[in-house]
């Protein structure tokens, strides 16, 4: 007789094996499915780290859901006896009164988060590698930082595995159908059936559920040679950083000599997975970062490597975590544009809760897919 699962993962990466995770551990019989062997660099974990904040630039209303995640992370090391969290602290810079930090400012007044705020002339003395114009301001939140993404992957998805979840990689989802209830999870490797389906498929969502409103861009991240005073064991923070040329950037503290700095914005609009290349491919890779080095954070040298990633961009650049239309027995994460790693932990509790009918701990209307659908 077919088996039937009570929970199909269809992407077991960051939101998939957290999922795959919480709902093993409430008893489900779940089946995590992906493309490939978690954890691996075709998704968009990959490159060790991801930068964790509360207080939060984007916009407050994530504040609660990073909170909770935050917990998660920590319950997790825990469980799995392996450290994910790194509490660098974040530093964030940008034009004084810039819509980002006063969102961050916002989100600290409103959640008692604490945060420190330095014009240019104080950050550039207490950082003595930065470079801030007049009219530019930096908050530190002592208690951010970051997490190890691809050990996270890792913990989730042999935690869950201890905890009874059947595994299926390297077997790619062509096609998920409902079918009287019943949901049909087509794979390359046979069809498998589940009363409820997660889809978390990531940047390639879209060969799943093809009306989304979400755009796979192509990104690059850079490891460069550095010097001593920007590493993690000198206490140097991780950053975001909105500078004069109109760029958003991001970057880690230095470990074993080279730190690691990536661009937000721009990248490259692709439509399938081959069109996402190996860096160095574009020409423009090699050039993502070199404003910031020349003019805001010295000490940065000559670059190491980098690796080709890929962001899920909404049009909002807000989430979508609903339902698929029609259909309570499929859910959806998507479109978390670059900003979601931090999260995975409690997207995946939020899937879990849906799936066994626990009432909600927090507004998600502003999530919701129908906001692109009106
Ligand atoms: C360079 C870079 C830097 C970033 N920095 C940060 C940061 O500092 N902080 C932060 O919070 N976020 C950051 N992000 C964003 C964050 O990493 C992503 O939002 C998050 O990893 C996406 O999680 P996901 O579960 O949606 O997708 P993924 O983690 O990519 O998981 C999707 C999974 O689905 C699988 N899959 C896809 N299609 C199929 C199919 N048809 N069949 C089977 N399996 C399939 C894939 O193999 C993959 O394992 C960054 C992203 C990039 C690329």
């Amino acid at each position: 007789m077919t088996e039937i699962y009570d929970l199909i993962v269809v992407g077991t990466g960051s939101v998939g094996s957290s999922a795959g995770y919480y709902a093993s551990m409430k008893g489900l019989k779940v089946l995590e499915v992906d493309e490939s062997q978690p954890p691996h660099d075709q998704g968009s974990y990959h490159g060790d780290t991801r930068i964790i904040r509360h207080a939060y630039g984007e916009n407050p209303m994530y504040v609660p859901l990073a909170l909770r995640a935050q917990e998660l992370w920590q319950s997790l090391e825990k469980q799995a006896q392996v450290k994910i969290f790194h509490e660098t602290g974040v530093l964030n810079i940008g034009a004084e009164k810039s819509q980002f930090l006063s969102n961050i400012v916002i989100s600290a007044e409103q959640y008692h988060l604490p945060i420190k705020i330095y014009d240019a002339k104080s950050a550039n003395e207490r950082w003595q590698q930065l470079n801030l114009p007049i009219g530019f301001e930096a908050t530190l939140e002592s208690r951010g930082g970051y997490l190890k993404s691809e050990d996270a992957v890792s913990a989730y998805v042999n935690q869950a595995k201890k905890a009874g979840a059947h595994q299926k990689f390297n077997t790619r989802v062509l096609a998920i159908s409902d079918e009287h209830g019943l949901v049909h999870v087509q794979t390359n490797d046979g069809v498998f059936l589940g009363k409820h389906v997660v889809v978390t498929a990531g940047t390639w969502v879209k060969d799943l559920i093809p009306n989304l409103p979400i755009q796979p861009v192509r990104k690059v991240v850079s490891w460069f040679n550095s010097d001593q005073s920007l590493s993690e064991r000198a206490n140097f923070p991780a950053f975001t950083a909105e500078t004069t040329d109109g760029n958003q950037y991001y970057g880690f503290p230095a470990n074993d000599g080279m730190i690691k700095i990536g661009r937000h914005n721009g990248g490259q609009i692709i439509s399938n997975r081959e069109q996402r290349v190996q860096f160095g491919e574009n020409s423009e890779d090699y050039d993502e970062i070199t404003y910031f080095k020349q003019h805001v954070l010295r000490g940065v040298n000559q670059l190491h490597h980098g690796v080709s990633c890929t962001y899920d961009v909404s049009p909002d650049g807000h989430f979508i975590i609903d339902y698929v239309p029609g259909h309570k027995n499929i859910q959806v994460v998507t479109g978390l544009s670059g900003h979601g790693f931090k999260f995975a932990s409690v997207l995946g509790e939020i899937l879990i809760d849906r799936v066994l009918n626990i009432e909600p701990k927090y507004n998600l209307t502003a999530f919701s897919l129908s906001r692109f659908l009106k």
